[in-house]
């Protein structure tokens, strides 16, 4: 069956299918619900590595209890902390890197990403890139925030040297300029 691409997050899923490769090692930097975080040790299969990094108990066990009923456990790290200490946490290098920004679907606490730690921790995403590996941010922009953030990812990615990355930001040509958005980056081979 073929599968849409009708949004960002299943445009990242369709990158990071043909990128990332059974024993990879590779890191779900905003794990929320764990949808991203099960798609990711499912691609990389029980000789491969995922490090989740979330901020809030209720994503870390909400992850947890998803990666549990479909027997992924095992090969998935649960880190409860910022993304901004992926550098430390991780121990590269790594073949992709998955940023969801913005709000814990169905949580009222307000807690969000920022523009500060954002920006942070894709320097370090970048920087713990294998050649050909890649970095996947789906931006939104329509909560409160947002557009900050979007600028921090925007200065991330036009800080990155044509010669050691591609970077493509892909926008639905037919929906307004709020909707969410995906950026790549390509850590050249
Ligand atoms: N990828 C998730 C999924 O598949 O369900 C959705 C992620 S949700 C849009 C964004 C998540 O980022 C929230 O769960 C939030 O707690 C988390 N977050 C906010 N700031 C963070 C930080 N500094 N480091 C790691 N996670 C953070």
């Amino acid at each position: 069956m073929t599968r849409g691409l009708s949004g960002a997050v299943p445009l990242a899923h369709f990158f990071l299918r043909e990128r990332v490769k059974p024993g990879d090692r590779v890191v779900d930097a905003t794990c929320g619900n764990g949808h991203d975080t099960l798609f990711l040790a499912e691609l990389v299969g029980p000789e491969g590595r995922v490090w989740a990094f979330d901020i809030q108990d209720a994503a870390l066990a909400a992850t947890a209890k998803r990666l549990e009923a479909a027997g992924c456990g095992e090969r998935v790290e649960l880190v409860n902390g910022g993304h901004e200490r992926l550098a430390e946490l991780v121990p590269g290098p790594v073949t992709a890197v998955v940023f969801n920004l913005g709000f814990l679907p169905g949580a009222e606490n307000g807690t969000i990403t920022t523009p500060a730690t954002t920006g942070a921790a894709l320097d370090q995403a970048t920087e713990l890139l294998l050649p050909g590996g890649i970095v996947t941010v789906a931006v939104y922009t329509g909560h409160p925030g947002g557009p900050e953030e979007e600028a921090a990812v925007d200065a991330w990615a036009a800080s990155l040297p044509p010669a050691r990355f591609n970077v493509w930001r892909c926008r639905q040509g037919n929906r307004s300029s709020a909707a969410p958005y995906l950026v790549v980056a390509e850590c050249r081979a």
